[in-house]
């Protein structure tokens, strides 16, 4: 059974990384910036209501976030692992999720942090090119990474929960640290 809650800032290689272990251990990769952009595209009540924060870097509210998570988690797909990727982005979220996967019977999830310095992610987002990564909102999201997202890194340490592994090396490097680390 493998469940792993996937933090580090934007631009760190999450996408890319949760994506190579969801297909290596074949459970779904639940992404909320994916569930939020095709909302979007699909022009849904939540895509709409979204589309306002999203654009500007901000953290869509706790509540939809929260309920699009509750109502992904709650298919049977996920009964045998999954990995959340931007998931929980908030103190309020990692509290909800706790509460959440407590119901679900859905414990033993790894925490993992993959750690990149500042000025990498920057270069890496400023090279990602997708359609919130101007500058100026590569800019806002980094902050509110800051102020809203970091402290869940003590949040899951005080748990005694949290895994590091270095994200500035190789894609390769990094999944193989990856899957030592989730194995474990
Ligand atoms: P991401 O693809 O994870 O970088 O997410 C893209 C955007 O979707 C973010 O900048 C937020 O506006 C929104 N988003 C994704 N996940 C969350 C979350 N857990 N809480 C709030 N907003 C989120």
């Amino acid at each position: 059974m493998t469940r792993v809650i996937f933090l580090g800032p934007p631009g760190a290689g999450k996408g890319t990384q949760a994506k190579i272990i969801a297909d290596d251990w074949s459970i779904p990769h639940i992404s909320t910036g994916d569930i939020l952009r095709q909302a979007l595209k699909d022009q849904t009540p939540l895509g709409i209501k979204a589309q306002g924060y999203m654009d500007k870097g901000e953290l869509v509210p706790d509540q939809l976030v929260q309920e699009m998570v509750e109502e992904r988690l709650s298919q049977p797909d996920t009964k045998l692992g999954w990995i959340l990727d931007g998931f929980p982005r908030t103190v309020n979220q990692a509290v909800f999720l706790a509460e959440l996967l407590h119901k679900l019977n859905h414990q033993g999830e790894k925490v993992v942090n993959l750690e990149v310095p500042d000025e990498i992610v920057i270069g890496r987002l400023l090279e990602r090119g997708r359609k919130d990564d101007t500058e100026e909102v590569i800019r806002r999201r980094l902050q509110v990474y800051r102020s809203e997202t970091a402290p869940l890194i003590d949040f899951y340490r005080d748990r005694h929960q949290l895994l590091t592994v270095n994200g500035n090396q190789s894609q390769e490097e990094v999944f193989g640290e990856l899957k030592k680390v989730i194995s474990s």
